[in-house]
């Protein structure tokens, strides 16, 4: 099978709605093929996100345009069902993301609190325009070297596939007013995103965890480097990742 036709074909082999020989043909083929190994751990994580998302009463408008899409989603390719799926989660996550600054507004807005929220809509940004990579490569010396002369440092970037945990790749982002590298590992199908900067103070020298519409997040600062990793894995595991990222 080629990756286009398997493409397609992904939405419907994770609703377990495809023929056994075929599925198996999917099975094999991501198996095989980390391009599509990364789109099915983005389709994943996105169905995480829509049964995790906060259920609420559905305006008559929407609901009506769910329903119309549900009748004609025999002749809807699969894959634009995931991204109706996707809409309404931004829009969730968007309107959570209103709620919150507006009642942030009212108290001062703690300016690690706002970095921690950029983090979390980035990771959710990338992971739905399945834009996680500038750069792909396991090897730390293929993703470091890239990042030369696209950031004003250098960022230390460790492979963790030794403890479970490798590297995938990484890309330049934008976060708290500055371009920043964004580091890719995963964790199964789990993606973490690690995002560094360089940080004049060791303000924060302990590791400073929350949890954010459902994402776990540590936040450090280590040798004048600000780290912020972010995932839908679980406390446990991102834990024992920043554990072994610390090393
Ligand atoms: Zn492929």
């Amino acid at each position: 099978m080629e990756c286009r036709e398997v493409e397609d074909l992904l939405g419907a082999y994770l609703d377990g709605e495809l023929e056994p020989p075929v599925s198996a043909s999917v099975r094999d083929h991501v198996d095989t093929c980390a391009t599509c190994r990364q789109r099915l751990a983005n389709l994943e994580s996105i169905g995480r996100m829509v049964r995790r998302a906060p259920y609420y009463q559905a305006p008559a408008g929407l609901r009506a345009q769910v329903i119309h899409a549900r009748a004609r989603s025999a002749a809807t390719p699969h894959w634009l069902a995931w991204a109706a799926a996707a809409v309404v989660v931004a829009s969730l996550t968007g309107s959570i993301v209103f709620v919150t600054s507006a009642t942030r507004a009212a108290r001062a807005l703690d300016p690690v609190d706002a970095v921690a929220q950029e983090v979390v809509s980035s990771h959710v940004r990338a992971l739905m325009a399945a834009h996680l990579f500038d750069v792909q490569s396991t090897d730390q010396h293929t993703v470091k070297p890239w990042f030369l002369g696209k950031l004003d440092f250098s960022p230390p970037v460790t492979d963790l596939a030794q403890a479970g945990y490798p590297l995938t790749g990484g890309r330049l982002d934008y976060l708290a007013g500055r371009p920043v590298a964004a580091l890719v590992y995963t964790r199964g199908q789990h993606t973490i995103n690690v995002f560094v900067w360089p940080e004049a103070s060791d303000a924060v020298s302990s590791s400073d965890a929350r949890v954010i519409r459902g994402f776990h997040v540590r936040h450090w600062v280590r040798q004048g480097t600000s780290y912020w990793a972010v995932s839908d894995v679980n406390d446990a595991e991102l834990e024992q990742f920043v554990h072994a990222l610390q090393q």
